[in-house]
C-alpha cells in the first residue's frame, strides 16, 4: 500500500503546515534556520535539530522524507538524518536503496537497536513513506519504566518493524531520560534531507471496552 501524499483523517493533528515552521523549535527553544518551499521542509545543514512544540503520547504518525543523491557517500554519512520518537527513539532516515541486508544504522532501523525486517527504501531524491504506530513507555509515579515503549513501522508500504520493544532512548539520546509524552525531533545529520506531509492520531492509552454487535 503506497501512502504517498495520503491525507490525515479528520482526527489527526497536523504536524507541519505546509508554510512554515511555527510548531517546531531549535532543541533550546530558539527559531529553527531550515527553510520551508513549496509545501516541503529543507534540513539545512549545521543549523541543528527542529524539534515538535507539541507532545504526543502514544500515536500513529505519517511522515515523508526524501534523501539527497550523493553517489560517493557511504555508511552514514550517505543521506542522513532521523526521526526521534518522543525525542528519543530514532527512527533512521539514511540512503539505504539496493543494500541487500540492512543493519542497525540504515534506513528503517532503531538507531543500533533493531534493524529493518526487509529493504523497503526507494532511491535517493524519491519521496518515501514513513507509518508509524507508538506505543509510549509506562511509567511509574517513581518515574522507574514498567512497560518499554513498542513500535511498528511501514517503509512505504512494507513493514519493516512488527511491534518490537525498545531497548531504551537510542544512540546520542541514549543519557536522556524517559518521559511518558514527549515531541518528534528531526535530525541534522549534515545532510540536505528534506520532509512533507507530517501529521500523527493520537491514539488511546487503552483499548476500547465498548462491545457493539451491530
Ligand atoms: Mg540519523
Amino acid at each position: 500500500m503506497d501512502t504517498t501524499g495520503a491525507v490525515p483523517p479528520a482526527d489527526a493533528i497536523q504536524l507541519f503546515n505546509g508554510r512554515d515552521l511555527s510548531n517546531w523549535t531549535t532543541p533550546d527553544g530558539g527559531k529553527p534556520e531550515w527553510k520551508v518551499k513549496d509545501g516541503v521542509i529543507h534540513v539545512v545543514p549545521r543549523t541543528g535539530d527542529i524539534v515538535l512544540t507539541e507532545s504526543l503520547t502514544d500515536f500513529y504518525l505519517h511522515i515523508e522524507f526524501r534523501c539527497p543523491d550523493l553517489p560517493e557517500a557511504t555508511g552514514q554519512q550517505k543521506g542522513n538524518s532521523g526521526i526521534f520518537l518522543h525525542g528519543l527513539y530514532e527512527v533512521q532516515v539514511l540512503d539505504s536503496y539496493g543494500i541487500n541486508i540492512p543493519g542497525k544504522g540504515d534506513c528503517g532501523a532503531f538507531y543500533e537497536q533493531f534493524a529493518p525486517l526487509v529493504n523497503a527504501c526507494k532511491p535517493p531524491m524519491t519521496w518515501q513513506t514513513y507509518d508509524i504506530t507508538f506505543r509510549a513507555p509506562r511509567l511509574a509515579d517513581s518515574g522507574d519504566v514498567v512497560e518499554k515503549p513498542r513500535a511498528t513501522i511501514f517503509l512505504n508500504g512494507s513493514i519493516i518493524q512488527n511491534n518490537i520493544q525498545l531497548l531504551g532512548p537510542t544512540g546520542s539520546a541514549s543519557k536522556i531520560a524517559v518521559v511518558s509524552s514527549g515531541p518528534l525531533r528531526l535530525q541534522d545529520h549534515k545532510d540536505l534531507v528534506c520532509y512533507r506531509n507530517i501529521w500523527a492520531v493520537p491514539l488511546p492509552l487503552e483499548g476500547s471496552d465498548i462491545y457493539d454487535p451491530r
